[in-house]
Parts: C-alpha cells; structure tokens; sequence
C-alpha cells in the first residue's frame, strides 16, 4: 500500500482501522489452510448468539481471542480462528415473534412452518450484525469458514450426534419436572426464568391420621392448590418429632387420598413445621423425593395452568382461583392452623412475566454419568488444563454430581429432534434422515417429535461440527482438537464441560487442550452490567471514541488473571495515553530516520555504545517477560512489560539520551548506529505490540519499512513482509544479556532521579543548569561514574560535575543518598536561598494546617464511628501523606539553612 511520507501529528484511529482492516482482509492474512509442514494453533470461538449485539464481555472475550491468534500466528503456527454464531434457540424465537407482534401477526397464526420461514429471514437480515461489530474491534477470524449452529452441515451434525448417542444408550425418553410457562405453553431452560422475592404466604395445613382422625401432622406450604397432587408428607429421617410416625398413613384434606409420612434427607427440619407435602408433578426437589420412593406424580394442572385430576370441584379453574377457593374450603373444615407472611423466591418467565409452574412433561434426556466419567478420566490424565487452575475445581465437581441434561424444548426455532412417533404402534423411530416407515411396524403414518433441541446440544459440537464432522475432512484431521478455548466462568457446566463430553464421546478425543477462563465486566461499583440498570457502557461506542486499540489496550491493563474487572469510561483514556505515547514515538523516531544516505556501514559488536547495549538488553528482557506471560496465559503482565518498557525505558531514557547523537552531523558513524538500533528496537516493540494494539502498530510499522527501505542502511531483515500481522515473533537473544551495562545504568538513573529530585523540591527549573558533586566511597564506583560523566551531565542538565571520594558537603546545598552515594547540589547561586525558605515555609503552614482539619475528623468520635470505613481510611492515610510531607519539608529547610526554627 502507497504510503504518505510521514507520520502526521495526531493519531486518528478511524481512518487507520478501517484502512487496515480492508488490507488484512483483501491480503488473506486471516484465511488458513491445512498444511502439515506447520503446526495448526486453533480457537474456535463461543458463538455469540445471533439476537446479540457486541456488549463489554463479548469485547473482552474477543480480544483475547484475538491476542492469542495473531500472537501464535506470528510465533509461525498456521492459525485458525473459527467464527461463527448461535441460533440461540428461544431467544431468537423471541425477538420474531416481537417483530411479528408489531405487524399483528402470531406465531399460531402463521403456524410452524411459515413461522420458521419469518425466523431464517430475520437471521438473515440481521443475524450477522454481532460479527460485524467484531470487525470493528480487530478481530482477526477466518471469515471465510463462519459457521452458524442451524446451517446445513452443523444440523447434520447435530442428528448424526443424536442418533449415535441414542444407539448407544444414552439418550432416552422419560418424564422430568421442567420450568413451564402457562401462558406461552412451554417449557423454559434455567436461564430463561428470572427469580425475585415474592410477599407471599404460608399456609399451615394438617393433615388428619387415617386411623386416629383427631391427631394431625402439620405442614406448610407457599401454594396450596398444588395440594390436590400431594402423594406423601415427607420428614428428615433425624427429626425426633417425627420419627415414631414414619410409615403411618395420613388422609389428605378435600380430596381424601391415603399418602404415607415417608422419611428423606433432603427434607429441612427448620422450614415450617419440618413436615413437608410431597407433590412430584409440581416441584423440583419433591419429584427428586418421589423417585427415591417410588412414588407416582400426579399432575393436576393442564398446559395453560388450570386444574385437571380428581378433585371434581375446583376442574377447569385457573391455579390461582383454584388456590382462593381451596383455601376457604379447607378454612371452612377447620384444616388451616394459620397463615404467616412469607417471602419468597418465586420464578418468572422471562418474557411474559408471568409465575412459572414446575410441571412434569415427557422430555428427552441425555445420561450423563458415563460421559462425565470419560471426561474426569481426560482431566486427571491433564489432557485439559485451566488457566486460572482454580476453575478446574469447578469444573470437575460439576461432573462429579452431574444429572440426566433434560434437551428437548417445546419451541419451534431450533433443531427438530429426529424422532417419529408411529401412529400405528406408538414405537419411536430414531434417524439422521426422515424416515418412510415405522422401524417396528413399517407403517408409514410417522409425526415427527413436535420439540427442538436445546440450544446447548448444538454448542457442545461446536469445536468439530464446525470442522465438517461426520465426515472425516481434511480440516477435522488437521485441526482437531483445538489448541485454547477462551470463555466466561458463567458456561463452564453448559458449555465447556459438554463439549468435553461430546468431543470424548464422538471424537475419541478432549476438544480443546487449553481452557481459559477470564473475568466479568462489571460497572465501577462492582455491579453486573445490564440493560435494567443501564450501566453498561456500549463497546462500539468507546471504540469510537477511542479507538479499537486504546479499548483493547486498556481492557488487558484491567484483566488480572481472571479476576472481574470494574469499568469505568474514564479507564479507556490509560489505553489512549499509551497509544499515544507510541504514536508520537515513533514519529520522533522515524523524523530522525531520514535524511541519510551514506552507504552500507558494517557494525561490529564492540561499535555499539553504552545506552545502545544497555537498551538492547533490555528490550531481550521485555521480548522474554512478554512470552513468558502470554505463554501463561498472563495477558495483564504482557502488556505491562510493553508499557513499561515502551514508555519508561525506550522513552523516557533512551530516545532523550540519543538525541544529541541524532541531532549531531559531525560524527555520522555514530549517528548511523544510533539510527540502527533505534529502528530494530521500534521494529521489535511493533511486532511486541501488535497483537494487542493491531492497527496502530501496523500503520506505523508499514511507515517504519516504506523509510527503512528508502534508507538502505536501517533495514532489517523482518521488513520485508507484506503486513505486521505476518512478520515472526521477537524472540530473546539471551547470549546478549550484559548484566553490568544492567547495573550501571540502574545506578545512573537513580543518581539523575536524585537530582531530579532535588530540583522538584527546591522550584528549580528544568532547564537551569546545575553544578553537581556526587560523593563516593570508594574508588571503583568513582571511575565508573567518571566514565559516563557525559551521560549524567546531559540527563541531569548539568554545567557541572565533581565526582571524588568522601566528598563534604557544602553549605547551603540540597541533599539526596543512593545506596552508599551523596548526591549535592549547592544552592546559594541558583537560587535566592531567604525566597526558598519563604516559599518552603508557607508550603509547611499550608499542609499544617491541613493536617488539622484532617486530625479533627479523626479525633471526632461521632464521625469515626458513622462514616463508612472506607472513608475513615481514606482519612487515615491523608493523615499519613501529610506527616510524610511536613517531615521531608523540614529536611529541605534543613538544608536551606541550619536551625531554622519549625
Ligand atoms: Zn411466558
Ligand atoms: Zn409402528
């Protein structure tokens, strides 16, 4: 790409972005193919949902993502980041079935099939907008292989996975208690139901002995209509109350039915009277306890919630009407002992709003016992590792408990479980494809299963239906399993744990070696980010505002190992300064780049000088500490290290201490070498950086080469790449590490830093220049300073320099020690000492007096025992930067002139 000549001033990102990311995309850079001269590196992404729009955690998820792939890509790995979406099962039936609404349409009105019609369009108009803004953000997918959980091949997949798991036993068909929605007729997953606290009531009810008819046990319970499905009371095996009427029989009230009390674990002798009903039609934890008992449910509810079964009076009423009458009937036969307010948490279907019913249905399950044993095998054979370990823990106990995955979903947008029901005999016929006639009868009056597949069934064939699996492609064989799944904690038992299994059960092979787990964006008082709070902050917008690579820069400042990050807007602007601070680096670097023409200079080893060594071991440090990190999964340190080097090593030390070289024409051998190494080392810090800064540091990078090769002299061998994104990963040159050209420059700086010092504190100016004694003890120490006296004298700003041993210190000057070494700066001719001690003193009554109002909050008793302790603290510290500053105060007065009195 044609190139303007130089940098200009500002960065802007939006023409940069947009610029670069075209180039990637036309260059192919993203595309890979087989090859098994490499070695594959491979993500495959969590699939956003198709209904989503890019908010805070998906930025997160993604950029690391992207990190991971265009680190490993440079490392020489062919890398494959697989993209794609998820159907989203109920959600994405949702938001048409909104769309609908508004035109007056239905979902019964249109029926299955033309509903499902208006589903695929709205997909496809609007389905890809989440991958979409992924581009925004950098993200380096191979587009061209972007999967969706119902396109044709992954739908193949998803029966081929079906059919196998049931042939071998592992799918069956029975009867569970679901979460179910009276008013939209389904079923919902977990997720779909929203819980909150309900005022309610308890009501206490007894229960009459069959053969002692005025003795009663008595229970309590949050909804009484469910009463009429009672099939036993239920009490803690170790509740002495209760533990001689075990076994006997109770007659339940209105309806009249024999029930035993039956003894069982899961009963909680604190709830109410520690007699609990037992309705396995319509309760989670009952239908549990009539399994253990073998005690048959009985459903008194129809679909839309109103009531069926025997008790004849109370037929055909809505649960909540049936609840009001039933209760003064039993009021009105003296069954109820009392009611007491209650609060409790009662579930809410999440779009209607309306209360769920647990109900008892036909559903279709998976077995998870033997697939979660395979999967702990694969975990103690560390065949999958966590990054951070302590989620394996999570992990592993989920699969240790694991039950039966209830799969089946009465919606219509999903995939249609390849069941068909025979009209003729009742038998189920199980197929990847549809069948003609009944497997047991051959009749050919077959109803496919009316419910779809959880959307879950699909995402947990995601790393190998994406690769084209049943079929053995070349892809499935060089790519599978993949290299490092990046993801929330939130899906560990949805998500990651089942395609372990999947993978285990079909592929014979864990999915993904690596698991990556990072935290969870959360607003600046540690709240989740939600749309009912509104304290989310939009990533597109932010982008916008600061640029993709400022938001992704300070996202990774923010992550450390996993934790959950507070976000606040503001926090963006560290990932702009940083961006920044590079930009204009670099356009001071490659403003002195050019202009040279002179020939070919070979450079040997000893050529190089003192900074110039010194800042090539450092950059072999930063190139180590950097892998090292990311290798680990440290994405924080990684950054850091750049940062820290970028900006206080290459910056701050460097750039200032070659200047002069650059500036100066008369030693052109210098000058060129100089020019070198500052091109190798921005050259590295580019290719450092661009995995997690790539736009910014491919539009400076492609700046770098157009004048490297323009400049023969200054080129370097990686420069000659089409992009950034492909040039090889720095790697360290350890041999180099020079640990006393380390050292002497850790005391040079810490001898400036003290002068530096000394001129903050005494209000001297920058560009005053200052006569310095530095006081040594010993010889060795004095003929190395000696040596760079050069180096001090510019970064100190010196006129200068006496460096001798044992040196005393002169009257009137400001003082500064490191380690053994007395830094002195004579102060009677720079400035007017009486002014300095006037301003010094009024600088000490100031925070004296500041110190008082502080020490008054403190000593109030009333505000120390009110205020929040983090305010308390915070005043606690005031208190202790203040005394710091009146004591360091009185050294410099000290200085200034003895015995003033303070
Ligand atoms: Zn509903
Ligand atoms: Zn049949």
């Amino acid at each position: 790409m044609k190139m303007k000549d130089k940098l200009p001033t500002k960065y802007s990102p939006k023409e940069v972005e947009e610029k670069w990311y075209r180039f990637w995309e036309k260059g192919n850079f993203f595309h890979s193919v087989p090859d098994p001269d490499k070695e594959p590196f491979t993500i495959v992404i969590p699939p956003p949902n198709v209904t989503g729009v890019l908010h805070m955690g998906h930025a997160l998820n993604n950029i690391l993502q992207d990190i991971l792939i265009r680190w490993k890509r440079m490392q020489g790995y062919n890398s494959l980041w697989m993209p794609g979406t998820d159907h989203a099962g109920i959600a994405t039936q949702n938001v048409v079935e909104k769309e609908l609404m508004k035109k007056g349409l239905s979902r019964d009105k249109l029926g299955r099939e033309k509903f499902i019609e208006e589903v695929w369009k709205w997909k496809n108009e609007y389905g890809s907008e989440i991958l979409r803004q992924l581009r925004k953000l950098g993200c380096s997918c191979d587009w061209e292989r972007e999967r969706f959980t119902m396109d044709e091949g992954l739908s193949r997949a998803v029966r081929e996975a079906f059919v196998r798991l049931y042939e071998k036993g592992l799918i069956y068909r029975g009867k569970y208690i679901i979460n179910w929605c009276p008013r939209c007729i389904t079923a919902l997953s977990d997720d779909e139901v929203e819980h909150e606290d309900h005022e309610g009531h308890l009501w206490y009810i007894r229960y009459p002995f069959r053969d002692a008819p005025h003795l009663y046990v008595n229970i309590a319970t949050t909804r009484p209509e469910t009463m009429l499905g009672d099939v036993a009371v239920a009490v803690n095996p170790k509740d002495e109350r209760y533990k001689e009427m075990i076994g006997e029989i109770l007659i339940l009230p209105v309806v009249g039915r024999e029930i035993p009390i039956i003894a069982d674990e899961a009963v909680d002798p604190r709830f109410g009277t520690g007699a609990v009903k037992v309705t396995p039609a319509h309760d989670p934890n009952d239908f549990e306890i009539g399994k253990r008992h073998n005690l048959e449910p009985i459903l008194i509810m129809n679909e839309d919630g109103t009531i069926k079964g025997e008790a004849a009076s109370y037929l055909g009423m809505d649960r909540y009407e049936c609840r009001e009458a039933l209760v003064e009937e039993l009021k009105e036969e003296k069954h109820i002992v009392k009611v007491v307010p209650h609060t409790h948490s009662v579930g809410h279907c999440y779009r209607c709003r309306t209360v769920i019913e647990p109900y008892l249905s036909d559903q279709w399950f998976v077995k998870m016992k033997p697939l979660a044993e395979e999967a702990i095998k694969a975990h103690k054979k560390v065949d999958i590792t966590f990054y951070p370990e302590r989620w394996s823990k999570v992990y592993l106990s989920w699969l240790e408990n694991v039950r039966d995955w209830c799969i089946s979903r009465q919606i219509w947008w999903g995939h249609r479980i390849p069941a068909w029901h025979c009209k003729n005999c009742e038998e189920v016929t199980i197929s990847s494809q549809t069948p003609t006639e009944c497997s047991k009868c051959g009749n050919n009056a077959l109803i496919q299963d009316e419910d779809v597949l959880d959307t879950w069934f699909s995402s947990a064939l995601w790393p190998f239906s994406t690769m084209g699996w049943p079929d053995e492609t070349e892809e499935l064989k060089y790519y599978y399993p993949t290299s490092t799944l990046v993801t929330d904690r939130g899906i560990i038992y949805f998500w990651v744990a089942r395609m372990v299994m999947m993978g285990l059960e079909l592929k014979n092979e864990v999915p993904f070696s690596h698991v990556y787990i990072h935290g969870t964006i959360l607003d600046e008082i540690g709240r989740k980010m939600s749309k009912s709070l509104g304290n989310g902050i939009d990533p597109l917008l932010m982008i916008d505002q600061y640029g993709a690579d400022a938001v992704r820069t300070s996202m990774i400042m923010l992550t450390t190992e996993g934790q959950d990050i507070k976000l606040h807007e503001n926090r963006f602007e560290m990932g702009r300064n940083f961006i920044n601070k590079v930009w204009n680096a670099a356009r001071f670097a490659m403003m002195n780049l050019e202009g040279n023409k002179s020939t070919d200079t070979t450079i040997k080893e000893e050529d190089y000088l003192f900074e110039d060594v010194w800042i090539k071991n450092r950059l072999s440090l930063a190139i180590e500490t950097c892998t090292a990190s990311l290798e680990k999964y440290k994405f924080n340190e990684a950054i850091k290290t750049l940062y820290e080097f970028i900006w206080h090593e290459f910056c701050d030390w460097y750039l200032e201490i070659i200047k002069p070289r650059l500036y100066n024409s008369d030693n052109i051998r210098s000058k060129v070498i100089a020019q070198k190494v500052l091109t190798y080392v921005l050259d590295n810090i580019l290719r450092l950086l661009h995995p997690f800064a790539p736009f910014l540091t491919e539009e400076i990078w492609q700046h770098l080469k157009q004048l490297a090769v323009k400049n023969r002299l200054i080129l370097t061998d990686t420069m000659v790449s089409e992009s950034l994104m492909i040039c090889p990963w720095p790697k360290e040159d350890a041999a180099k590490i020079n640990k006393k050209v380390v050292k002497t420059m850790m005391l040079l700086q810490d001898l400036i830093r003290a002068v530096r010092n000394i001129r903050r504190n005494m209000n001297i100016l920058k560009k005053q220049k200052l006569k310095v004694l530095i006081s040594v003890r010993d010889k060795e120490v004095k003929r190395e300073l000696d040596e760079h006296h050069n180096f001090l004298t510019q970064m100190a700003n010196l006129d200068g320099l006496e460096v001798g041993i044992d040196l005393k210190k002169p009257e009137s000057s400001a003082s500064e020690v490191v380690n053994e070494i007395q830094v002195f700066v004579p102060l009677r001719e720079l400035i007017d000492v009486g002014v300095e001690k006037e301003r010094q003193l009024e600088r000490l009554n100031k925070i004296k007096s500041h110190l008082e109002t502080v020490r008054k909050k403190l000593f109030n008793e009333n505000f120390v025992k009110n205020a929040p302790e983090r305010v308390v603290n915070t005043e606690k510290d005031k208190e202790a930067e203040l005394l710091g500053q009146i004591i360091k105060i009185k050294g410099f007065l000290q200085d200034l002139n003895k015995n003033v009195p303070v």
